[in-house]
């Protein structure tokens, strides 16, 4: 197979990349995936019984605050008026996701003013001492205290990752804000935010739409790998570990098993994401996805749910683990990575980066401007 450039992986960072090269290069593109579809963890499908379309990796919410970004992505789809919003459910009660005041007062059962709410965690917070946290937990206990991280954070985190939280990274609890104001919107900070108005799946059709770009799907770059004469250069969004054979020793990923169920009833849960809280409960977290298009027309017959659970022996990996070992280990790769001249890594496989999806578009833009485009 011929093509002036191929491109592994037909998530974000490998379509937008594509997109450019068809578009602003006028040169010709094969983008390959292993999966039967392209989007990658984003994709998107309609379900047959209850006609709700559903995030099947999981439900993903665009937001940015990046005009770049922004503008980009608006030249290939709309976006609704979603905004995310996050419940966790803890002891049979439900509680607002970020910790917000709303959070902290119904948690302790008072009724404090932000500045009231400010000192009152603060004397639980030096009740621990720590003066520079070094992991998950220190983090989490020094910016909420202890009552808190236990109830909502604690075994959230033991049933997600399956690591004990003193083993994970501070910087995966930086990614959870804590407010004290009554602010609902998980996204506060975002200046955009929403669903592509006919689906990821749909946006991702547009950004492949050029007649310059082919897409083979069911396709294994490394069962094929012979069989590819690239004239220019490879884009590679696989996982980087694999493309070097795992010479070095595999990355470890934390995967998510999503159990499907229909029930008659027109909404579950009232919520597009409802977290539980509860060392007892399986499951992490139910999506709801008919919440993430309140301007459709849905069914009011049936609604579909999805249960998560946490899993590390899937092949789907979600999650990079930044323990120190995985760390070393990426770097590794990154420097043979750099001396293959003419692949281009990156995206959150190759990359091994916890990347939310405007980071990969602005990594992908920048890719190309600097490793395609000028040369
Ligand atoms: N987290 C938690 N309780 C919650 C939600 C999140 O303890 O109710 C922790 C958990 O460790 C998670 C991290 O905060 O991995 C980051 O949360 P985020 O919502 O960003 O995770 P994602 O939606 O990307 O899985």
């Amino acid at each position: 197979m011929e093509c002036d450039y191929l491109v592994v992986g037909a998530g974000f960072f490998g379509c937008v990349i594509a997109e450019r090269i068809a578009n602003d290069l006028n040169a010709k593109v094969l983008v390959i995936d292993k999966r039967p579809h392209i989007g990658g963890n984003c994709y998107s499908e309609f379900d047959n019984t209850t006609g709700i379309e559903f995030h099947k990796y999981g439900t993903h919410i665009f937001h940015t605050s990046s005009k770049k970004a922004w503008d980009y992505i608006i030249k290939f789809t709309e976006f609704n008026g979603y905004h995310h919003q996050v419940l966790t459910t803890y002891k049979n009660k439900v509680y607002q996701m970020p910790i917000n005041l709303e959070t902290i007062n119904a948690f302790y059962n008072l009724n404090m003013k932000p500045f009231e709410a400010k000192m009152f965690l603060k004397k639980e917070i030096d009740k621990e001492s720590i003066e520079n946290p070094r992991n998950f937990e220190e983090a989490a206990i020094s910016s909420i205290g202890r009552p808190l991280y236990e109830a909502f954070i604690k075994s959230y985190t033991i049933r997600q990752w399956q690591k004990d939280p003193k083993e994970l990274p501070v910087n995966i609890f930086s990614r959870l804000p804590v407010r004290f104001d009554y602010m609902e919107d998980y996204f506060k900070n975002a200046r955009w935010q929403g669903i592509p108005l006919n689906g990821y799946t749909n946006l991702f059709e547009s950004l492949l739409g050029s007649p310059n770009i082919k897409v083979e799907l069911n396709c294994d770059f490394f069962a094929k790998r012979k069989r590819f004469y690239v004239k220019e250069k490879i884009v590679y969004s696989g996982a980087i570990d694999r493309f070097f054979d795992y010479k070095l020793g595999k990355l470890e990923w934390r995967s998510i098993v999503l159990d499907k169920k229909i029930i008659d009833v027109d909404d579950y849960q009232g919520t597009s994401v409802m977290n539980y809280a509860d060392l007892d409960v399986k499951f992490t977290r139910i999506h709801e996805p008919r919440h993430l298009h309140s301007e459709r027309q849905y069914s009011k017959k049936n609604t579909i749910l999805f249960y998560e659970t946490s899993t590390s022996d899937s092949n789907d990996p979600y999650y990079p683990i930044n323990t120190d070992l995985n760390q070393g280990l990426i770097r590794e790769y990154k420097s043979l990575a750099k001396q293959q001249d003419n692949v281009i890594f990156g995206g959150r496989l190759g990359d091994y980066a916890y990347y939310d999806m405007d980071k990969t578009i602005l990594a992908a833009l920048k890719s190309y401007e600097e490793k395609i485009k000028k040369f």
